[in-house]
């Protein structure tokens, strides 16, 4: 009987595989990018390697910058000279064996050669990591496609492209539903795709785009789901394992402005509850758990602004509502991970945030 249930589904899921490509046409929009990419030119990034922590720790006295790339309010104007990776925080090409430090500097054309010259007197390496960080932005804004407009990989979709392909991937494929857990500061829906193939006893939990500008994490998650429903049979185990839930856009609304106004955009969109003050909170600051104690700003123009009070934004509202008051009560099924992509970096973070002391049963 189990046996011929799995051939019926495995057929289902065979017949169903492709299907994304022969998918019903999609609208690809075309955004003219030139007005939404922060003011730099020819500016690059620098990577240099140092042998320990000590050495990493003069250079920076050395070099005196004061900001990351990351934390330049959009409205700023993009200083000469910005640590790309914040210096403070491991780096993730960092070796444990060799104990060497990485640093990577965002600098414009002036300073890079100021910043070469210096890190060769001082006999340390200066690699080129992006040469033009204007033009590896533009290569990554959205594409108008010629022949083809369905959902692709290969090019960043719009939130609602996205919903669509949830629904899509909800009607074409068995034991995959959607659920609108929740609605944004200007309306839009908080779409989670849920696959359970084997009513697993484990569930799991994928979030991506809470920060607006990070484009490949919704790409990734809706990937994840693509390779998933479309390559059943190569994920089979790890499939049954779980019941999974996805949130490719926790942010949508800061996902869209980031597409149309301003490609530096992090935070979400909702208007400020100060007058005077500025739009949006970051979503990731704004966690009732240990609010504010770490890497967070009551400056409602900060891009770690977290918000008037804790879970003031509708985003985080809803994924706690919806992980605490409905997956977690839950007694045929224990929610057992849950994972949000960010970017840029190919770096793994656990638990805690706010300290480096690690949780209870950190080693499962
Ligand atoms: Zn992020």
């Amino acid at each position: 009987m189990a046996n011929a249930w799995f051939h019926h589904l495995l057929l289902v899921f065979v017949t169903s595989c492709n299907w994304v490509y022969q998918a019903d046409a999609y609208e690809i929009e075309f955004v003219d990018y030139s007005s939404t990419l922060p003011r730099i030119h020819g500016h690059t990034v620098i990577r240099t390697v140092l042998e320990n922590a000590e050495k990493k720790f003069e250079l920076m006295k050395t070099l005196n910058i004061s900001k990351c790339f990351d934390d330049v309010d959009s409205k700023d104007k993009v200083e000469e000279i910005h640590w790309w990776h914040d210096p403070r925080r491991p780096h993730p090409e960092d070796s444990i064996e060799t104990g060497n430090h990485h640093m990577d500097i965002f600098a414009s054309p002036r300073k890079a050669k100021e910043i070469q010259t210096l890190l060769k007197r001082s006999n340390l390496t200066a690699v080129t990591l992006i040469d033009d960080v204007h033009r590896l932005f533009k290569r990554g804004m959205p594409k108008k496609r010629r022949r083809s407009n369905r959902m692709t990989w290969t090019n960043y979709q719009s939130a609602a492209t996205i919903n669509r392909f949830l629904d899509l991937v909800a009607k074409k494929v068995p034991h995959a539903t959607t659920e609108v857990i929740g609605k944004t500061a200007e309306g839009r829906e908080l779409k989670v795709l849920k696959l359970n193939t084997n009513n697993a006893a484990k569930a799991f939990w994928i979030d991506g785009g809470i920060h607006a500008r990070e484009w490949i994490s919704p790409a990734v998650v809706t990937f994840i789901i693509k390779e998933f429903v479309s390559n059943y049979s190569r994920h089979k185990t790890v499939i049954d394992s779980y019941q999974w839930y996805f949130l490719p856009l926790m942010n949508p609304d800061g996902y869209e402005y980031s597409r149309t106004k301003d490609r530096m955009w992090r935070k979400t969109r909702s208007p400020s509850l100060r007058k005077g003050g500025c739009v949006g909170v970051d979503a990731n600051r704004n966690w009732n758990h240990k609010w504010m104690v770490v890497g967070a700003s009551q400056d409602t123009c900060s891009e770690v602004y977290a918000g008037p009070y804790p879970e003031s934004e509708k985003c985080v509202v809803a994924v706690r509502d919806y992980v605490l008051k409905r997956l977690k009560p839950r007694k045929d099924v224990q929610l057992v991970a849950f994972y949000t992509f960010h970017s840029y970096y190919q770096g793994w973070m656990s638990p805690w945030g706010w300290t480096s002391a690690t949780p209870q049963r950190h080693d499962e």
